[in-house]
């Protein structure tokens, strides 16, 4: 999985921790991404993230992510 925006490649496919990067939250475990991201992706991946931390919350399992895995590679 490569990020769009600083161009690191990592062998994690978690879309959990890229969502982190890309959020520029280092406890994520890929640190924090160095790329410029325009303020409205940042918002999209910030709200994207909320929602699936709601749908854990209701005990959903944890899947949905892969459907915006294209954002990323
Ligand atoms: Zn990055």
């Amino acid at each position: 999985m490569r990020c769009l925006w600083c161009n690191s490649s990592f062998s994690s496919q978690h879309a959990t921790r890229m969502m982190s990067h890309v959020l520029k939250w280092p406890k994520g475990g890929l640190g924090a991404c160095t790329g410029i991201i325009p303020k409205e992706r940042y918002e999209w991946y910030k709200e994207f993230h909320d929602k699936k931390m709601k749908i854990r919350g209701r005990g959903m399992r944890d899947g949905r992510v892969d459907d915006c895995s294209d954002q990323f590679t």
